[in-house]
C-alpha cells in the first residue's frame, strides 16, 4: 500500500470494486530487476497486466515484452515500443497469427515441437526461435507444469529442424512456475539448457540465448527473498553450467513486475452464518473469482487483506464473491482470519493485486462489470 494509492482511494466516489496500480512501484521493480541481473534483458510478460500506462512506462524505461497473442503485440506497439522488442512467447499459435506477427515486424518466437517450427518456417522465414523445455514447477505456488515445453532430450531435434528449415535456432527457454519461492529453482533447468547447447554444438548449431522465464514472486502473506537473491543464485547456476561460455539471457517477469504495485478496494456485501452455533462466519465481498480474484482457484494465492478494524480480534471466516455460482468461494478449506467486528458496508483492501487480476476478470458474469482499473 502506497501513500499515493491511499490518497486516490480516499477521494474516489464511484461504486464497485477497483484495482489501483501505482506506476512508481512498477518503475522501482523494473530497476530492481535490471540491477539484480545486469547483463539480462527484461521482457515484461504482458498478460500479467497490459494497462497502457504500464506498457508506456516500461517502453520508456527500455523494457522488451513477452506477448502471448497478436492483440498483446498490438498493445505493446501502441505503447510506442518497436517490434524488435517483442517476443511471441506462446508455444501455441495459429499459423495466421504467426504470419500477422511477422507482418508487424516480430522476429522472435517460442516453440516446443516440430509442428510449431514448421508453421514459423512457412510464414515467418528467417526468424529466431527458442525451444521451451518442461520444468516441474516444484516450489511454485502457481505451477505451470505440463502444458508448455518438451522434455529436454527432444529440444535438440526441434532446434535442428528449425535450423534445417532456414530459421535461426536461437536458444532455450523454460518457466520455473509462477510465484516461485525457491531461488535455486532455475538451477536444474539451466543444467538441461547447457546440455542442449552442447548437443546442438555437436550438430554444428550454435545456440546463443537462454530465456529464464518468469516466476519471480510478489509478497503476499509470507516473506519472499529479495530479487537480488534470485539474481545471485541464477548467476551462480549460469556460471556453474556454462563456465566461461556464458549465453545471452533474458527474463520475463510478470507477477514480480506489477504484483505489489496494485491494491484492490472491495466492499463487504454480507456477513452471515449457516447455523446459529457455527464458529465460522461467511463474509461475502463485491469481488470474487469472476471479477478479478481468479488466482484464488484451489486457494493457491492467498492475498493479504486489510481493514480499518485490524486492531480488533480476528476470527476465522469463509470468504466468498458476489456471484450466483457456488465455485465463487475464495478461501474455505483454510478459512481467512478477519476482525470479528467486520460489518456489512466495510471497505477492505486486498494487497498484491497488480498482476493477474484485471486480465482474469469476466466481461459480465451475472451482469457484474469487469474489474475497474486505475493506474496512477
Ligand atoms: C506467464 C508467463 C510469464 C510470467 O510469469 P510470472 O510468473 O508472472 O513472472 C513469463 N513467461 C511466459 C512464457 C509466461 O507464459
Amino acid at each position: 500500500m502506497t501513500a499515493r494509492i491511499r490518497e486516490f482511494l480516499r477521494n474516489r466516489r464511484e461504486d464497485g470494486p477497483c484495482v489501483v496500480v501505482d506506476l512508481e512501484v512498477v518503475r522501482d521493480n523494473y530497476r530492481r530487476f535490471s540491477r539484480a541481473l545486469p547483463d539480462t534483458r527484461v521482457f515484461y510478460a504482458v498478460k500479467a497486466n497490459p494497462a497502457p500506462e504500464i506498457l508506456r512506462l516500461l517502453t520508456l524505461m527500455g523494457s522488451c515484452f513477452d506477448a502471448a497473442s497478436v492483440q498483446e503485440m498490438e498493445m505493446v506497439l501502441a505503447a510506442g515500443a518497436t517490434a524488435d522488442r517483442i517476443s511471441y512467447g506462446n508455444t501455441i499459435k495459429k499459423e495466421r497469427d504467426v504470419a500477422r506477427a511477422f507482418e508487424l515486424g516480430v522476429r522472435l518466437f517460442a516453440v516446443d515441437c516440430v509442428a510449431e517450427v514448421e508453421k514459423i518456417a512457412r510464414v515467418a522465414p528467417g526468424s529466431k526461435v527458442f525451444c521451451r523445455i518442461l520444468c516441474d514447477g516444484a516450489g511454485a505456488e502457481w505451477p505451470l507444469s505440463r502444458k508448455f515445453g518438451c522434455v529436454p532430450e527432444m529440444a535438440p531435434d526441434v532446434l535442428e529442424h528449425a535450423h534445417r528449415l532456414g530459421l535461426e535456432a536461437y536458444g532455450v527457454s523454460f518457466h520455473v512456475g509462477s510465484q516461485q519461492a525457491d531461488v535455486m529453482a532455475w538451477d536444474q533447468a539451466l543444467g538441461s539448457a547447457a546440455n542442449i547447447f552442447r548437443q546442438c554444438a555437436e550438430r554444428g548449431i550454435n545456440l546463443s540465448m537462454v530465456n529464464l522465464g518468469g516466476g519471480f514472486p510478489t509478497r503476499y502473506l509470507k516473506d519472499i527473498p529479495e530479487v537480488g537473491t534470485y539474481g545471485d543464485a541464477i548467476f551462480r547456476s549460469l556460471s556453474r553450467h556454462f563456465g566461461n561460455r556464458m549465453p545471452e539471457t533474458i527474463i520475463e517477469p510478470g507477477r514480480g513486475m506489477v504484483g505489489n504495485a496494485g491494491v484492490i478496494e472491495t466492499e463487504v456485501v454480507l456477513v452471515s452464518k449457516k447455523a446459529e452455533n457455527d464458529d465460522v462466519r461467511w463474509v461475502y465481498l463485491d469481488i470474487g473469482k469472476f471479477n478479478g480474484l481468479a488466482e484464488t482457484m484451489d486457494e493457491a494465492i492467498r492475498y493479504p487483506i486489510r481493514s480499518d478494524r485490524d486492531h480488533d480480534e480476528k476470527v476465522p471466516c469463509v470468504l466468498a464473491g458476489p456471484t450466483c455460482d457456488s465455485v465463487d468461494v475464495l478461501y474455505e478449506k483454510e478459512p481467512y482470519l478477519l476482525p470479528f467486528s467486520i460489518e456489512i458496508g466495510d471497505k477492505l483492501l486486498i494487497e498484491g493485486t497488480g498482476a493477474y487480476t484485471t486480465t482474469y476478470s469476466a466481461v459480465a458474469f451475472n451482469g457484474f462489470p469487469p474489474l475497474r482499473s486505475y493506474v496512477i
